[in-house]
């Protein structure tokens, strides 16, 4: 039996970008993968009062399992609906997400255990094979009122060599066409940033007095050009994370080992919520706090063996950046 989200408490997308374009701030999709991520994304949004985006990758899903994903979806709308009970905060709205899905089997089994959003990422196809795989899961999606987040141009990943060439940003000439012919309600773009913790490698960045690199700037004229051709669409932006020296400083400092982690300055993605940017994904940072919290938790308390011990000051920092992202940077805080 397929299970509809509306029956679990969540939304889709449309009225919190509708409300997000005309505030000019952005909603938040923060990825989990486990409980202490979801409790902080949850609990730093209704402190916030930002309404949010629950996100599950591929990887997630094979690191947690769909189906006890969607109920620990369910379990996030019950647990905020306590807490806001307790606290006398407003309701948030939630969006339970597909995050670069890359088959129409896929979508169709996360809309059919609750999911209240998808995102169809076609954008490593030819043009003509993104435009037909992208327009079979809109027709899919629509009649279940699940909203469809697709991509033209592609961003640079992690492992990838060459980073940001002209030919991956979005062309702005296709989108008028892309969107009309496939029906999604947003379209992630590339114009610059990428995902993972190493956004952009040190010759292609220039050093600050205090010796941390800082990357190019985002193409805000290619956004600007693509606002020009689909007015008031909902635009998407992935690899938005920012890659906290301080975080990436903690780690080091207690055994860890990253090199070169670049990531977008929060001011240009403040910058960016101000353009038709209503969704900025933001996944690295998290991890890259939950870690330092972790290393330096062990550091200091090599005796302890109890998972509670450091989870719980991983899930406090999580907490932390999750809040300042939605004052700081986003903008979405006190928002619902
Ligand atoms: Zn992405």
């Amino acid at each position: 039996m397929a299970v509809s989200y509306k029956n679990l408490g969540l939304v889709n997308t449309n009225e919190m970008f509708k409300k997000a374009m005309e505030g000019k701030y952005a909603v938040p999709a923060y990825n989990f993968n486990n409980m202490e991520q979801i409790q902080a994304i949850i609990l730093a949004c209704l402190e916030t009062q930002s309404p949010v985006i629950l996100q599950v990758s591929s990887g997630a899903r094979k690191y947690a399992d769909q189906t006890l994903l969607s109920y620990m979806g369910q379990g996030a709308v019950e647990m905020m609906k306590t807490h806001a009970k307790e606290k006398g905060l407003k309701e948030i709205p939630i969006a339970l997400h597909l995050d670069h899905g890359d088959t129409f089997e896929l979508c169709k089994s996360c809309v059919d255990t609750g999911f209240s959003s998808i995102m169809i990422d076609g954008s490593h196809l030819p043009y003509d094979e993104n435009v037909e795989l992208t327009k079979k899961v809109v027709e899919y999606c629509h009649q279940f009122d699940v909203t469809v987040e697709g991509e033209l141009g592609v961003l640079a990943g992690i492992e990838d060599e060459v980073v940001a060439e002209k030919s991956t940003y979005t062309k702005p000439e296709e989108v008028v066409d892309f969107v009309k012919r496939t029906g999604v309600d947003s379209l992630a773009i590339s114009i610059g940033t990428s995902h993972g913790a190493n956004k952009f490698k040190p010759e292609q960045c220039t050093k600050n007095a205090e010796g941390v690199y800082i990357p190019p700037e985002l193409r805000f004229d290619i956004l600007a050009e693509i606002e020009k051709q689909i007015p008031g669409f909902f635009i998407v932006l992935h690899g938005s994370s920012s890659v906290p020296m301080e975080a990436v400083n903690i780690i080091n400092e207690n055994g860890g080992a990253l090199k070169d982690s670049v990531g977008i300055p929060e001011e240009q993605l403040r910058k960016a919520t101000q353009y038709n940017v209503c969704k900025v994904n933001i996944d690295s940072d998290g991890r890259l706090w939950m870690t330092a919290a972790i290393r330096k938790h062990f550091n200091d308390k090599p005796g302890d063996f109890d998972p509670r011990k450091y989870l719980g000051p991983a899930r406090v920092a999580l907490i932390e950046m999750y809040k300042h992202k939605n004052e700081n940077v986003l903008g979405s805080a006190g928002n619902v």
